[in-house]
């Protein structure tokens, strides 16, 4: 059952100082509740000392706190790690956690599910359930700082995790502010990437949101291909997409647009392919990704071999785009990119429970 009560990480700095105020409360007040939040990690209300009685026990009354239970968390023999988390209403989400030299990155979810469909993608299988709140996107953060050890911090936040952003729009921009917000999570833009399958209306207003960076899926040359792979193509095709990326006002943002190219054997995989994309690319500063695709049940596409990925690689190199081929991370727990399917916990009634040794408990930072 939906909760009626408010949630105090559904709110921007902006939104919770207006309802606080509608409220009969001081407005700056709101920037105490924030901070014990996002900077503290506190996960209740009595634990925030610096406020007057009368909001703190308003507050425990009318207002939630709590938002995802941990369920479940995986590590990778790459040290990747998946949490697990189960919303109120009982469904079941995924956030990956990636660890690399000098940084921690974290993967969130925007939906349960996906209604795009993309062919070779395993949340895409699962058709849509519903938008996750704008609560709890930020609370995957929450969630994956307090796995960490004291003295690290998450650096960057991508959302590539299961769901397109750009159908969850504003829980998406409200996140994000709350990420940047230098009273909640104060992350620079910078290290905060959206990535959508293409749909071309809402990339605009995405970006008023603030210089984060902007990921675009596109793993075809033609729409022949793309028809099938991202069926979202058919509405917005290949030229519609870079066109409005090649167009202002996202040329004068001078940020490389990061584009995501999934390898799949003897389906996108060719020389010629590889060739066609810096044709394709001209005109936007762009980075390109290449992806070995990550096989899973849900999906009849392979991965090409080894000395084809580098092939390609080595062709969009040599024309002169900055190009990386990506490791798989994270697959040994079906957490690399396309996997997040919540599949070990799908289906309630027979979910397996985890070992105790990875079931921790809900907890603070
Ligand atoms: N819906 C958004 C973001 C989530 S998917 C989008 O599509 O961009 C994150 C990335 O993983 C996308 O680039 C997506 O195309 C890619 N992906 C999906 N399934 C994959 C798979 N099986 N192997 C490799 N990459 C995959
Ligand atoms: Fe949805 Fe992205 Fe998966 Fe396509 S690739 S089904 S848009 S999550």
């Amino acid at each position: 059952m939906k909760s009626l009560r408010p949630h105090i990480k559904d709110y921007t700095r902006d939104a919770l100082r207006a309802e606080f105020k509608r409220r009969g409360f001081s407005s700056y007040r709101a920037d105490q509740v924030l901070s014990w939040v996002y900077r503290h990690g506190v996960e209740d209300f009595c634990e925030m000392k610096n406020l007057p009685i009368p909001l703190r026990t308003h507050l425990e009354e009318e207002w939630d706190i709590r938002s995802l239970v941990e369920r479940k968390l995986e590590t990778s023999i790459d040290g990747t790690r998946k949490l697990v988390l189960e919303t109120h209403d009982k469904e079941v989400i995924e956030a990956v956690l990636i660890p690399e030299e000098r940084r921690n990155t974290l993967c969130v979810s925007t939906q349960v599910g996906c209604p795009l469909a993309c062919s070779f993608c395993a949340t895409g299988a699962l058709g849509l359930t519903r938008n996750l709140r704008t609560g709890e996107i930020v609370d995957q953060v929450l969630r994956a700082r307090a796995v960490l050890p004291e003295e690290e911090v998450i650096t960057n936040v991508v959302f590539m995790g299961m769901g397109e952003p750009l159908l969850n729009l504003s829980a998406v921009t409200q996140s994000v502010s709350l990420l940047t917000d230098p009273k909640a999570l104060a992350m620079a833009p910078r290290r905060i990437t959206v990535s959508t399958s293409g749909l071309v209306p809402q990339i605009r207003p995405l970006l008023e949101v603030g210089p984060i960076n902007l990921a675009v899926s596109l793993h075809a040359t033609t729409d022949e291909v793309r028809d099938e792979l991202v069926p979202l193509n058919r509405r917005f095709p290949i030229d519609v997409l870079l066109g409005a990326l090649r167009s202002e006002p996202l040329l004068s943002r001078k940020r490389p647009v990061f584009f995501e190219y999934t390898l799949m054997r003897d389906v996108n995989d060719s020389l010629e392919d590889a060739a066609r994309l810096p044709r394709l690319l001209n005109g936007i500063p762009s980075k390109l990704n290449v992806i070995p695709m990550n096989p899973h049940p849900d999906a009849v596409y392979q991965p090409p071999d080894r000395k084809t990925c580098d092939a390609f690689a080595q062709v969009i190199h040599r024309a002169g785009m900055r190009v990386t081929l990506r490791r798989n991370r994270g697959s040994d727990i079906d957490a690399a990119c396309g996997q997040l399917a919540a599949r070990e916990v799908r289906g309630k009634a027979t979910a397996p429970r985890a070992s105790r040794s990875e079931n921790l408990p809900p907890s603070s930072v």
